[in-house]
């Protein structure tokens, strides 16, 4: 069984799916409850939904379920969001707070799931953005999810369609976040929020060095968005999906189109600050002349 699909592609622009996986092991299936058993907080259908929308981008993809261990949980077992309910690198409970597991796994078994599923997992993403960083200068991971549209365990009111986490701007350049949090606001019928309750998760936090090529953004979207119900059987809506499938090619195409910019020189880089701009030319002038 192996942990990660991998496909490698010729674009700038990596698609993690961290949490579309269904695959357990019998032993462990057989331990989850009649709730645990109906994989609720999975992201149904996020790889159909982004399936072909860039042509030539790298898809990362979990093939273990998250009630496993979670492939966007701090490995470590830190909470992602302190102080604040959410569910664990093992979750015990779903998103609703209830009880998944009739014996919840010990810490020597939730250690083989961290060297045999999450820890893999990890390393062909690392792996795949060097490749790409490598090729192209530059590497933008763009973590795919989605999630009920009421959750009153985990936030209040009804989600936005859109919801854009860079970690309040620490995993990309602005530009980055302004290009994807544009088209969304642009998307006639969705809402959009840019860092709201979901500000993005341990696998754009790990990976995004934005000083360095890498720039990450998650997409959390409302399952309203796709789904035909948020409840069993999670159906698949392809009229609904057939609208969002629209700016979310639009939000990967621009990314992939801004990639190349993103590795130029911090000294060539266009910028509208004129005191910039002098000392910069200054500088430019200066180094030939010697
Ligand atoms: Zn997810």
């Amino acid at each position: 069984m192996n942990p990660v699909e991998l496909v490698r592609g010729s674009a700038p622009v990596i698609l993690a799916l961290p949490h579309t996986g269904t695959w357990l092991p019998d032993a462990v299936r057989a331990r989850l409850t009649p709730l645990g058993l109906t994989l609720g907080d999975t992201d149904w259908h996020v790889e159909r939904l982004y399936a072909d929308l860039l042509p030539g981008a790298s898809t990362v993809r979990a093939t273990f379920h998250r009630y496993l261990i979670d492939a966007n949980r701090d490995p470590s077992g830190a909470s992602l969001y302190p102080g604040q309910n959410t569910t664990g690198l093992v979750p015990t409970t779903d998103f609703d707070g209830s009880p998944l597991w009739h014996e919840p796994p010990s810490e020597a078994q939730i250690e083989r799931r961290r060297q045999a599923f999450h820890a893999p997992y990890h390393a062909a993403l690392a792996a795949e953005i060097a490749r790409v960083r490598a090729q192209h200068g530059v590497a933008i991971l763009y973590d795919c999810h989605s999630i009920r549209s009421v959750v009153p365990y985990l936030f209040e009111g009804t989600l936005p369609d859109f919801n854009i986490g860079t970690d309040e701007g620490r995993t990309c350049t602005p530009v980055v976040e302004r290009t994807v949090e544009r088209i969304c606001r642009d998307a006639k019928g969705f809402s959009t929020v840019l860092n709201g309750r979901f500000k993005g998760g341990w696998t754009v936090r790990h990976h995004a060095r934005p000083g360095h090529g890498v720039h990450a953004v998650q997409m959390e979207l409302a399952q309203r968005t796709h789904l035909s119900t948020e409840t069993p059987p999670f159906g698949y809506d392809a009229d609904k999906a057939t609208r969002l499938r629209e700016p979310l090619r639009a939000v990967l195409e621009a990314l992939s189109t801004l990639a190349p910019s993103l590795t130029a020189p911090a000294d060539t880089r266009p910028t509208t600050d004129a005191t910039v701009d002098a000392t910069t030319d200054a500088t430019a002038h200066q180094e030939p002349a010697r």
